[in-house]
């Protein structure tokens, strides 16, 4: 899963947590309003200025907040970053339209630290930091407004003090909580690498850095379901160099491993990038053309074994050679027969002098 369908997932749950916490905070309302107009605080009736400005606005703000945070989160223009955003500034609104009405101290530290919460779910500092400040905001204006209705005593005064000081714990432990996600997801990304670097050993021929003799098996099976499943045409070459046992007795290992190395390059070089090459073992290389005929393959192999036949070696100014077979998979061959029948053609140009290719159409390329 990327991180962009887990927010996808995140911005769903929390439009639901939002949801939710309009229709108990309208029940709470709608609740208080009664218990307060059969105490006689205020009318029961529909005109009333309690209901109206305390219930039915803020109810109506808020529903309205919640719908057009939903719609947004729906539409398919928006990056996902900017819906991280709507979901968190809506709930800031929501907090926002609570605590100007209410002005409690309890319900107006608890709607503000809410979309801090929310905002560290994100892993987005700046927008942590954003609605950090919105939430200030908020504050700031709930005690203006209270200033100017007279309403600031010194209960009011340290409730302001304590709020200002829960937002900014709250801030930073909604920080620290979004730098140790970061932190935690980049081990995991690390964690990651490794395993596929791991893996990617696992694969390969330590020596030259091509596929290995395992490789290759998984690869041919691969290739052999390929065109079972989409009729996807491929090739195998398998190749040997000429007389190399010479060249470690005359030049040594060194000169041989130079000469493994300079093959397996001109491999690579000259293989497309849905292609594959393998040392098979030794001084045997094997590359499997994939998603091509024998007249797309061929070519390719008779450039490999033209370079590989004009390369320059530091220890010698002798040609050194190699031997192939190659042969294209017609779809009913198994695994093994169609592997032994590539071998044979190598086997064949080894047979018929060396330094030559040998296909499945029984013609000798001899280059
Ligand atoms: P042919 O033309 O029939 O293939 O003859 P050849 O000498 O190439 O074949 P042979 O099988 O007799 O010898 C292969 C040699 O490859 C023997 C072995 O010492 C050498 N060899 C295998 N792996 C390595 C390697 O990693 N490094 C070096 N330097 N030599 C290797
Ligand atoms: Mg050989
Ligand atoms: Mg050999």
């Amino acid at each position: 899963m990327d991180n962009q369908s887990l927010y996808e997932r995140y911005r769903v749950h929390f439009s639901r947590a939002i949801a939710l916490a309009i229709v108990v905070a309208s029940g709470i309302e709608l609740i208080t309003y009664f218990v307060l107009a059969r105490a006689g605080a205020c009318a029961l009736s529909f005109t009333d200025p309690y209901l109206l400005h305390k219930v039915l606005l803020p109810i109506g703000l808020n529903i309205t907040i919640c719908v057009a945070v939903m719609a947004i989160n729906r539409a398919s223009k928006i990056t996902y970053k900017a819906k991280n955003e709507v979901i968190v500034h809506g709930a800031s609104a929501i907090a926002f339209v609570i605590a100007v009405i209410h002005r409690e101290f309890v319900v107006n530290t608890s709607a503000c630290l809410f979309p801090m919460i929310l905002s560290a779910a994100f892993n987005d500092k700046k927008l942590v930091f954003r609605t950090f400040v919105f939430s200030l905001a908020t504050i700031t204006v709930t005690v203006i407004c209270s200033a100017l209705d007279g309403g600031i005593d010194l209960i009011n005064h340290i409730n302001y003090i304590v709020m200002y000081g829960f937002l900014i714990v709250g801030y930073f432990a909604c920080s620290l909580s979004e730098k140790y996600s970061q932190l935690y997801l980049r081990l995991i990304k690390q964690q990651a690498r490794d395993n596929a670097q791991l893996q990617d050993t696992l694969l390969r021929d330590s020596m030259t850095g091509l596929y290995n003799h395992r490789t290759f098996h998984m690869e041919l099976t691969a290739a052999i379901s390929a065109y079972q499943e989409k009729g996807r045409a491929f090739c195998l070459a398998m190749i040997d160099i000429d007389r190399f046992k010479q060249v470690n007795d005359r030049y040594g290992h060194d000169g041989g491993d130079e000469v493994l190395h300079k093959l397996a390059t001109i491999l690579k070089q000259f293989c497309q990038p849905e292609d594959k090459a393998f040392r098979y073992g030794g001084e045997e290389f094997a590359v499997l053309f994939c998603a091509k005929t024998m007249e797309e393959s061929l070519p390719l192999l008779q450039k490999m074994h033209e370079t590989f036949s004009k390369t320059k070696y530091t220890f010698t100014e002798d040609t050194i050679t190699f031997s192939a077979g190659i042969a294209s998979y017609c779809g009913e061959q198994s695994k093994a027969v169609f592997f032994d029948r590539a071998d044979d053609l190598l086997y064949k140009a080894k047979e018929n002098g060396r330094n030559q290719i040998r296909t499945d159409a029984e013609t000798n390329v001899i280059v």
